[in-house]
């Protein structure tokens, strides 16, 4: 999709998101799709099968527009079970067309013209276009690769980018696409600016449940006086691998909850009535499913980071999501990683993402040799992109 003269001026510069350039590229090529962030396996049977009976029995019209209650009321239970966070399912629970547009809601919901909004970068790229939509500014905090590949920020820099303009903080994690899953000191660093410059925090968890190794997720309303601020925000696509069925939520007390509703009910107003039920089903099963899918996640994890090891790359070892950052720079000279992108599926019959999209214009340069490739796939399709990689990616 070229820019065309009619694009309302705040959506200049927004063009084609990369996941509709890249998956194309991938339909159009056949090459292995490492690019945009979908498992190629399905979500487990009790999921699938209540979708298929509830449209089978009927569920396929207008659900009520904060969502269907058999999953908010899951909704509000797995906040309890998984972080000790009590939500009343009536008033504080708001079902929503994937985490995409409760984030559209909270941004469009809250924001005034000219407000300031706080944002990691690099950010998922639905961040910088909503805030546009606003019509007010996001003012980037760089997350940059210490030396031991982990991506952290500069507290002074955090400091510095709040201003009396500031309405909220967007935050994100497990972090999407560097794979850092925000530590308790770092989440109090956060919480306490938002405390002192009375800010909203807008939490984007929709990794929740895909964590590794010694890291842990911890939703920033569970800290002192954040639940208060904090519009929560996940999804059934990562943790039950139904991406299509964009079934999101949003958690917050009633008044911030309100102001996110205000705005929902004007976007889609309601989606995937018999998909609700479903997501309810997936997120009342038993804790082993939620820990073998991040056990899973963490052998494929280590294959694909092994592999592109292998295959010359230098990689950034994620925490948590299901990405894994790589510097094409040993294998490819120039370093340009959208040029690089555009070229891998023609030579090597494998797609990822150029890290560049996730930058705001005047920090690109940051990400500019930089990729991504998502591990949310079967062990042989990893094995096979891995060894297409492997012959010479240069
Ligand atoms: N936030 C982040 C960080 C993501 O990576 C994604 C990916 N899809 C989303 C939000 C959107 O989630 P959904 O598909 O539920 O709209
Ligand atoms: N969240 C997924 C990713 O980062 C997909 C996003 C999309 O297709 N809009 O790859």
């Amino acid at each position: 999709m070229s820019e065309s003269p009619h694009t309302a001026d705040v959506l200049k510069g927004f063009g084609t998101t990369i996941f509709s350039e890249m998956s194309a590229l991938a339909a159009a090529t056949g090459a292995i799709n490492l690019g945009q962030g979908f498992p190629n396996y399905d979500g487990p049977r009790e999921v699938l099968d209540r979708a298929v009976a509830e449209i089978r029995s009927g569920n396929n019209q207008y659900p009520p527009g904060i969502g269907m209650s058999d999953l908010r009321e899951a909704i509000a239970q797995h906040q309890m079970r998984f972080w000790n966070l009590t939500y009343d399912s009536e008033t504080e629970v708001l079902v929503t067309a994937g985490a995409t547009e409760a984030l559209a809601g909270a941004l469009l919901g809250l924001l005034n013209d000219g407000d300031e909004v706080v944002v990691f970068e690099p950010m998922y790229d639905s961040y910088m276009a909503c805030i546009a939509m606003a019509r007010a500014r996001a003012v980037p905090v760089l997350l940059r690769p210490q030396n031991d590949g982990r991506y952290v920020f500069d507290v002074g820099k955090l400091r510095n980018a709040i201003s009396p303009r500031t309405r909220a903080i967007l935050l994100n994690t497990p972090h999407n696409p560097t794979g850092t899953v925000f530590t308790r000191a770092e989440l109090e660093t956060i919480a306490s600016l938002a405390r002192e410059h009375d800010l909203v925090v807008i939490s984007d968890e929709v990794y929740e449940h895909l964590v590794f190794d010694d890291a842990h997720h911890i939703p920033i309303a569970t800290l002192d006086g954040m639940r208060e601020r904090t519009i929560t925000i996940s999804s059934g696509g990562k943790t039950f691998n139904t991406t299509g069925w964009k079934i999101g939520w949003a958690c917050a007390p009633s008044p911030l909850l309100t102001a996110v509703r205000t705005a929902k009910q004007f976007l889609t107003y309601v989606n995937g009535a018999p998909f609700q039920p479903a997501i309810a089903v997936g997120l009342s099963l038993p804790d082993s499913y939620f820990t073998e899918i991040s056990d899973d996640l963490r052998h494929k994890r280590d294959v694909l980071l092994t592999g592109l090891e292998k295959a010359g790359f230098t990689t950034y070892k994620p925490e948590g999501t299901y990405f894994v950052t790589a510097d094409i720079r040993p294998v490819d000279p120039d370093g340009d990683g959208l040029a690089f992108c555009r070229r891998l599926p023609h030579t090597h019959g494998v797609v990822a993402i150029p890290n560049g999209v996730f930058y705001s214009p005047e920090h690109a340069h940051e990400g500019h040799y930089l990729v991504r490739f998502a591990f949310c796939k079967t062990f042989d399709l990893l094995e096979r992109a891995v060894e297409r990689l492997c012959v010479g990616v240069a």
